[in-house]
């Protein structure tokens, strides 16, 4: 680690938080590309996994494999126990009350798209009003964007000052007798954001508003406790926080996922089927049609025990000691401009550089084997904002080291002037 930080290091450190071992854990981590060692700056796209959790995915194949809930055989029992002991490290991971406020999904996209179609379709109408923020994921735009479009209703993005944080007074004046559901990020992938979602929660809730919280961003780097937020719904994916890919969860409040109707029919979350009647089943499996991805809830579940194991608060002090260094040297580097500096932000870098395309950059850093993101991030009307259609995004994990970024840094001096 760079001598030159010793106190944020030891921030980190005095919580018992030690990067470069966290580091072994990861085998991908531990190879050249390129012919230089790999340095994965991509971490808000997907996570890299720990041993851990391939391990626990290889031997739910290895030992335990079968289809839950419905067999009387002895791998069908500990398959079930898997999977529904995942489901409760979700559940503590997240702060819910019940495990059965846990419904185990693709990841993100699909619980937003599960509220928008189930909770949507059945409470929001031609005239009503859904709110999510300027700086959202599409996944948090274009479901809520079909919704209106089938049911009338209509879609307002709270705008975001120049550093890329909400402004609270404007989103508070499209809160109206008429909206239904604000729907926001915790914080922002292409720009890093922290978004006050306590205070959003509240302000909607002093209305009667319910408030969807996405947390695929935040659910790697801050703790997240429900409860104490009293988030209606939240969402996150696996794979961002180093589980898997294909699988995520939605949480909501009991009683609002027991009056929502079934999203998908099928296998598994039904009870007594008759051609003229079908009789669900209870939470969560109403909402968990077919065979789920099993092996991905075993690993996501060993990915949380993993988090847990670090601690959540220091790997957070961790990532903003990497935030706080990179920024002002990024900064020092001719001709680039950081997009989006909010007061409050998780350890996402997103800029561009004078003269040079996103996707030349990235691929420039690619050759000294950093892999970092260009494009739009799956967010074009937060770019937009800022007047520019695609960035550069170094977005940095617990694996991070303070040598990562002086490699980045290192190699955007060497960019060849355009
Ligand atoms: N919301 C946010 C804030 C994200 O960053 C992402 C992924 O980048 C998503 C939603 C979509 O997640 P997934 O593709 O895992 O469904």
């Amino acid at each position: 680690l760079s001598s030159d930080v010793p106190g944020r290091f030891t921030a980190a450190l005095s919580q018992g938080y030690d990067p470069v071992s966290a580091r072994q854990d990861f085998p991908i981590l531990n190879q050249r590309v390129n012919g230089h060692q790999l340095v994965w700056l991509d971490n808000a796209a997907t996570t890299q996994k720990p041993l851990s959790v391939i391990n626990a995915i290889s031997s739910f194949y290895e030992r335990d494999n079968s289809n839950i809930h419905r067999g009387a055989h002895t791998l069908a029992a500990r398959a079930t126990d898997a999977f529904e002991g995942a489901r409760e490290k979700l559940r503590r991971f997240i702060g819910a009350k019940e495990a059965a406020e846990i419904v185990f999904l693709r990841g993100t996209t699909e619980a937003i798209n599960l509220v928008a179609q189930s909770y949507g379709a059945a409470n929001i109408g031609a005239g009503d009003r859904i709110v999510v923020s300027t700086i959202e994921h599409h996944a948090n735009i274009v479901p809520w964007q079909l919704l209106a479009r089938k049911t009338g209703a209509e879609l307002k993005a709270a705008p975001v000052n120049d550093r890329g944080e909400i402004i609270l007074e404007d989103f508070e004046k499209l809160l109206t007798s008429r909206t239904k559901i604000v729907s926001v990020t915790h914080v922002a992938n292409a720009l890093g954001t922290i978004n006050p979602v306590e205070e959003i929660i509240a302000l909607a809730h002093a209305r009667g508003i319910l408030v969807l919280v996405d947390a695929a961003q935040s659910s790697p780097h801050l703790p997240i406790d429900v409860t104490a937020l009293d988030a209606d719904f939240l969402v996150l994916s696996g794979h961002k926080i180093y589980g898997p890919t294909g699988i995520g969860i939605l949480y909501g409040k009991r009683a609002l996922l027991d009056a929502m109707p079934p999203w998908q029919g099928g296998g598994h979350m039904i009870r007594d089927v008759t051609f003229e009647h079908t009789e669900f089943q209870g939470l969560p499996e109403k909402f968990e049609a077919g065979t789920p991805d099993i092996s991905g809830a075993v690993g996501l579940g060993a990915a949380v025990d993993y988090l847990q194991s670090l601690g959540l608060s220091a790997i957070a002090a961790h990532e903003h000691a990497l935030l706080e260094y990179v920024t002002p040297q990024l900064a020092e580097i001719r001709g680039l401009r950081i997009i989006g500096q909010a007061a409050r932000k998780a350890s996402v870098v997103s800029f561009v550089i004078d003269g040079h395309t996103a996707g030349d950059v990235a691929r420039h850093l690619d050759r000294q084997g950093i892999a970092a993101r260009s494009g739009h991030h799956c967010a074009q009307p937060s770019l937009r904002r800022f007047g520019v259609e695609e960035t550069v995004r170094a977005s940095f994990g617990l694996y991070n080291t303070f040598e990562d970024v002086d490699v980045l840094v290192r190699a955007l001096h060497q960019l060849p002037r355009s």
